[in-house]
């Protein structure tokens, strides 16, 4: 196949390049559109999960924290009326400590803040008085309290629940207080620290003042984080989801929600990036699936542009040739299937029919003599190629009417053109298929008689010669012919050469008295 061949712009190529291009902008946009769906799906999914998620660690978080208010209520209804007790102070306070496992410590104090008992015993802080700030604050308000997160004496990081010991006439006796450690394992911790996920999501706590009391990365416990809309939000008792980046500025699919009892908020969040990370392989899943078909649809689409293509492109291969002789045969051969096809066709071969009908009409009339239609000098030339190029031997008869003038000037012109076609007739009928006539000037006739020695040539023209002058020609009677003869190649080497002996040989036969055949002899016409 050549270059321009190969870069050639056909029907075939079209359709395919029109179809190629419409299946692939159909795919990608379909690739393109799933993926963007798909994606859209896992936020708002993931999104929806974590705000899911964080209302029912909200909830589940505030139930803990009323229902640690109600103990303590209860505890301090019990105690209020036997403060001075201080083993049943202590009992009060191991019962809370062990029986529910919601505090990691218990303390009894009074309204100066001294320590009446503790839960374990081993804090060893009975009769001290406590001035941290979540004491001095219960003690000042008097009502059930749940603190800000504070650094213990014993260097705890922890919450204090309290709630206040008043008897039965309204004195306040000072309070009884649970405390949550958040750096070390509690209920908080139990609560909250079962979200542990290989997917990258985690979820924090915060407090009214932005500070994180429980985070999976626990050396963050207490660091304030300010400038975070999502905790702004859940600060301010808000819930649902957002999409925010986190403070190591990771995109992140946060969902929030506030723990009332407290005014803390959970946020559970999940990056972005591992959200989306199953999104590849699934894409890899729809090509994996998408692309059988494809592959099926584009072969199809291959055959079909071929089967539409082929008249056409045979039609037009068939138009370049077809002044060619086995053109019609081939047009006819073309299957063309649908309509515009069959047209074309049709209307080529008619078209192919009159061109090979002009042809053949300028063919013939180039090559013929009209008076006579006997072959010209033209077709003479051609024959003689032919027969020297194919080594066939031949024969020449030169013939001459006699005395021709007269006739034209007895009978008219007219008459001698009857001779003239009678002459032909009797030549045609007197000859083999094979053998060639020709009109070559007025009254002179070249006859060629191919595998025709000599000897046998002579016999033909005698016979012809014979009829000619029996041959009764209306108006004018009878006329004489002059033939000389020569053979090709036994007299000359070139065909031309023959053609001048046989012309000799006829001038001769006119000199020896005409109405004669004579056979050319190399030495007869040297001397005539
Ligand atoms: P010769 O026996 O020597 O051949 O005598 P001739 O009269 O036949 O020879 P010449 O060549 O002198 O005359 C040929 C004549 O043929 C001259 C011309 O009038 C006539 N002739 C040539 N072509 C045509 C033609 O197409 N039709 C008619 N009717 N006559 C023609
Ligand atoms: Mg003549
Ligand atoms: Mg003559």
């Amino acid at each position: 196949m050549s270059l321009k061949s190969f870069f050639r712009l056909d029907l075939r190529r079209l359709i395919l390049l029109l179809a190629f291009t419409t299946a692939a902008v159909t795919l990608v946009n379909g690739l393109y559109a799933s993926h963007k769906v798909q994606r859209q799906l896992l936020l708002d999914q993931t999104l929806n999960n974590n705000a899911v998620y964080a209302s029912k660690l909200a909830a589940s978080t505030n139930n803990f924290l009323l229902s640690a208010q109600q103990q303590l209520a209860y505890a301090a209804g019990e105690i209020s009326t036997r403060m001075d007790d201080d083993a049943l102070l202590f009992h009060a306070a191991e019962r809370l400590r062990l029986q529910t496992d919601s505090f990691n410590s218990v303390a009894v104090l009074d309204p100066k803040g001294m320590v009446l008992a503790t839960s374990p015993d081993t804090l060893q802080l009975k009769g001290q008085q406590l001035v941290s700030q979540a004491v001095q604050t219960a003690l000042e308000q008097q009502r059930p309290m749940i603190s800000e997160p504070f650094v213990s004496a014993a260097n705890n990081l922890l919450v204090l629940i309290s709630h206040p010991i008043v008897d039965e006439t309204g004195r306040y006796l000072g309070f009884i207080a649970g405390s949550i450690y958040l750096d070390q394992r509690s209920i908080l911790n139990d609560l909250l620290g079962t979200h542990y996920y290989n997917d990258g999501s985690y979820l924090y706590v915060v407090d009214q003042q932005r500070r994180l009391l429980y985070h999976p990365d626990t050396s963050r416990a207490a660091e304030r984080v300010n400038h975070n809309p999502v905790i702004e939000a859940v600060i301010q008792g808000q819930s649902g989801q957002q999409l925010v980046n986190n403070s190591e500025n990771v995109p992140m699919l946060a969902g929030y929600a506030p723990i009332e009892a407290a005014g803390w908020g959970v946020v559970a969040q999940r990056p972005v990036d591992a959200t989306l990370q199953p999104l590849n392989q699934l894409m890899r899943t729809v090509v994996d699936h998408t692309l059988p078909l494809a592959l099926i649809t584009l072969g199809l689409i291959w055959w079909l542009a071929r089967l539409i293509s082929r008249p056409l492109w045979q039609l037009a291969d068939n138009a370049r040739r077809m002044d060619t002789d086995c053109s019609p045969g081939r047009i006819q051969q073309i299957h063309s299937w649908y309509f515009e096809s069959s047209q074309i066709k049709q209307a080529m071969l008619l078209g192919v029919g009159l061109l090979h009908t002009r042809m053949g009409q300028l063919k013939d009339d180039s090559r013929t003599d009209p008076l006579t239609g006997l072959q010209n000098r033209r077709s003479l030339e051609r024959y003689l190629n032919m027969l020297e190029l194919e080594q066939t031997p031949f024969s020449v008869l030169a013939l001459d009417i006699d005395h021709f003038k007269r006739v034209n000037d007895s009978h008219g012109h007219d008459a001698g053109d009857e001779v003239l076609q009678e002459m032909a007739r009797i030549m045609r009928e007197g000859t083999r298929q094979g053998d060639m006539v020709c009109r070559t000037g007025g009254e002179e006739f070249i006859v060629i008689l191919p595998h025709t020695d000599a000897y046998t040539a002579n016999t033909l023209a005698e016979r012809l010669r014979q009829e000619i002058s029996t041959a009764d020609i209306p108006h004018v009677g009878h006329i004489t012919t002059s033939i000389g003869i020569a053979a090709w190649p036994e007299q000359a080497d070139e065909p031309a050469q023959v053609l001048k002996y046989a012309d000799k040989a006829l001038y001769r036969a006119k000199e020896n008295g005409r109405n004669q055949c004579l056979l050319y002899e190399a030495d007869a016409v040297t001397t005539g």
